[in-house]
């Protein structure tokens, strides 16, 4: 079988060590062992990234859309042949499940497909003029370089998403990846590299990310910021980027409401449910959380949940047969056990989980809670592991007025037999994304964002070019 790699710095087309020689240790939260390590920039190692991707940036706006799509496409495929090895990496340092790590690769070389198709569509505009003579044309150019900043729950998917659309547009890139898990996103930038992406345009880091973001933020040569995180991490950097005028979206944390109505198909309503809460052991910012359920169907749905929970397989996401692995890192242990604890104070009944799972690797067990009142803290904070909360509701008003109560607004969920309904909850739910009747969520041709304080701007679907574009207005007299 593979073995876990060391990880170095890609820069101006080099893998290189940090001038400094620093390192950072990475290990496997399935068996806590230490299974490599990643060069730790520092500044003047950022330093070097910054030239690079200036110097790139003058490259890859003056290739042609065409050329970057082809390229952009044979990255996907060299993604796609190397799918075990990628996703093995992946196992190794995030924990989740072999076939979703397999998935997330797959799911990747998706995306750059549907953005190497958008590259070529960036259309500008031709607008009538008032005098005879006069072309009025508004244009779409690349912003510039950009500095992404992607966590660890999704190794490769927080990267591609922001990757790609900068390379679609013409833009050069520094990714700062997560350090917890930094191979496969490693291996994302290889696939680019080995297509033929030119030296400076893909840049990677990895480090302290306060130390990273203060720096490349309010650097001159950096024009975009792109951030998936926590919504506090998320304010900061969004502030540090408006103070420096410079264009930033920002994907942040979620509490997804999952509106269950009395007339909804119930068995379908927990399959689908109990499979998005709990996949990536429940670390996925739009993760179904906050579950209110109607009057007549609470019980037959908590039980059926329950149950669902109870057959979840946890393991160490390289064995066979596993469902969950372990969480990411060991600081969502205490995390996951305060929430808990302050849930079960408020009043909160615990019906099933709720405990750290054996001594050794960050595994922990599929938990649902029930009528845990709004003052609890995992109310109102994002849990962001294995648990979900149910609560019942009786009229349809008080379900929308739980549903927003909340300042996030990213995902949300719905199971309705009622067309009118369905239609209703689209206008009033305050979310970014509501899926209904399935978990139709994130594909790569589809709008994918928060609004409120989940964020602002879309990583998919046709808007997510623009945010990499600027408009510039020519008007030229003959
Ligand atoms: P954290 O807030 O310390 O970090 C979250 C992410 O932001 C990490 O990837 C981290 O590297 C990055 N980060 C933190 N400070 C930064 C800074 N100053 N500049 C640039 N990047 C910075 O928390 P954590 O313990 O790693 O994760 C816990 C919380 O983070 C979760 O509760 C969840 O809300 C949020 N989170 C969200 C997502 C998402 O997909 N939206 C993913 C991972 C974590």
């Amino acid at each position: 079988m593979h073995s876990y790699p060391d990880v170095k710095l890609f820069i101006n087309g080099e893998w290189r060590d940090a001038i400094g020689g620093e390192t950072i240790d990475v290990s496997d939260p399935a068996t806590e062992e230490v299974i490599g390590k990643i060069a730790h920039a520092r500044k003047a190692d950022l330093d070097l990234a910054l030239e690079a991707a200036e110097k790139g940036f003058k490259i890859w706006r003056d290739t042609s859309p065409f050329d970057r799509s082809k390229l952009m496409r044979k990255a996907a495929d060299l993604l796609r042949q190397r799918v075990d090895q990628i996703a093995y990496y992946m196992t190794r340092e995030q924990g989740k499940p072999l076939a979703q790590s397999k998935m997330e690769v797959m799911g990747a070389a998706d995306t750059i497909d549907w953005f190497a198709e958008e590259a070529r569509r960036t259309y500008g505009q031709i607008i009538p003029a008032r005098m005879s003579g006069v072309s009025q044309m508004a244009i779409k150019l690349p912003v510039g370089p950009v500095a992404a900043f992607t966590p660890w729950n999704f190794p490769l998917n927080q990267v591609v998403r922001k990757l790609s659309a900068a390379l679609a547009t013409g833009c050069s890139i520094i990714v700062k990846a997560p350090e917890e898990t930094p191979a496969s996103p490693a291996e994302l930038i290889r696939a680019f590299i080995d297509a033929g992406v030119p030296a400076g345009v893909v840049n990677l880091v990895y480090g302290i990310p306060a130390e990273i973001s203060e720096y490349l933020i309010p650097h001159p040569v950096i024009r975009k910021i792109s951030f998936t995180g926590s919504t506090p991490i998320g304010k900061h950097l969004a502030a540090l980027a408006g103070k420096h005028m410079k264009r930033a979206t920002m994907e942040l944390g979620g509490h997804a409401p999952v509106m269950i109505f009395d007339d909804a198909d119930l068995e379908k309503a927990i399959e689908v449910t109990a499979m998005s809460k709990f996949r990536n052991a429940g670390q996925v910012c739009v993760a179904p959380t906050r579950f209110l359920v109607q009057d007549g169907i609470a019980d037959k749905f908590t039980a059926g949940f329950v149950k669902a929970a109870q057959a979840i397989k946890v393991g160490n996401g390289l064995e066979d047969g596993v469902t969950m692995g372990p969480l990411a890192n060991e600081r969502r242990i205490p995390a996951m056990e305060a929430l808990i604890q302050d849930a079960i104070t408020h009043g909160g009944e615990l019906k099933t989980g709720g405990h750290r799972i054996g001594n050794k690797g960050h595994f922990f067990e599929p938990t649902v809670l029930s009528e845990v009142p709004t003052s609890a803290k995992i109310m109102n904070d994002e849990p962001f592991g294995p648990i979900a909360i149910i609560n019942r509701f009786s009229h349809y008003d008080d379900a929308i007025a739980e549903a927003n109560r909340l300042p996030f607004g990213l995902a949300s969920y719905a199971f309705t037999g009622s067309v009118k309904t369905a239609h209703a909850l689209s206008r009033q739910v305050e979310a970014g994304m509501l899926t209904i009747n399935h978990n139709g969520l994130a594909l790569p041709e589809v709008p994918f964002g928060g609004i409120k304080d989940s964020g602002y701007g879309t990583e998919g679907g046709s808007e997510a070019t623009e945010a990499y574009l600027e408009t510039r207005f020519v008007s030229q007299m003959s």
